[in-house]
């Protein structure tokens, strides 16, 4: 059985956090690790991950939910450092299919730097 955040060989963002592929790292704190999305969406995209795996924002509230609140904090101070905390941006959780959540390694999306749009892809649904 895997400990709980302990890393997982086969996953993308436990290996450039271990510093095994290539990442343009931005940001570090203890308890996490932030780097450009490579395929960007907005002028800044950056990816603020825990360094603990979990496999995404549900599961890391679980185990953790101090380290969630790391995260989203170490995605205000990003923003910060980006230029974009004025002029205003976004923090994304895409969490599971319908969210279309590819790397399963929880991750902040950082994203600001020019008006972005609708919150969901094709428009908000409204509802009722
Ligand atoms: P999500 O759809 O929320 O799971 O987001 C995964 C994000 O990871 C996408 O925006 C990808 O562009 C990004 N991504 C995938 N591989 C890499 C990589 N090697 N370095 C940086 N970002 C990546
Ligand atoms: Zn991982």
């Amino acid at each position: 059985m895997t400990a709980a955040g302990a890393r997982v060989p086969d996953c993308l963002f436990c290996r450039i956090i271990a510093g095994e592929l290539p990442a343009e790292v931005v940001a570090e704190t203890e308890r996490t690790v932030a780097f450009r999305d490579i395929g960007p969406q907005a002028p800044t995209h950056v990816l603020v991950v825990p360094r603990e795996h979990h496999a995404d924002a549900a599961a890391l509230y679980a185990a953790d939910p101090m380290l969630l609140a790391d995260t989203i904090a170490a995605g205000v101070r990003i923003a910060e450092q980006e230029g974009v905390a004025e002029t205003g941006y976004r923090m994304l959780l895409n969490t599971g299919a319908h969210a279309g959540q590819t790397v399963f390694h929880a991750h902040l999306h950082v994203l600001g730097g020019e008006p972005l749009g609708a919150l969901a892809g094709g428009g908000l649904k409204t509802i009722g």
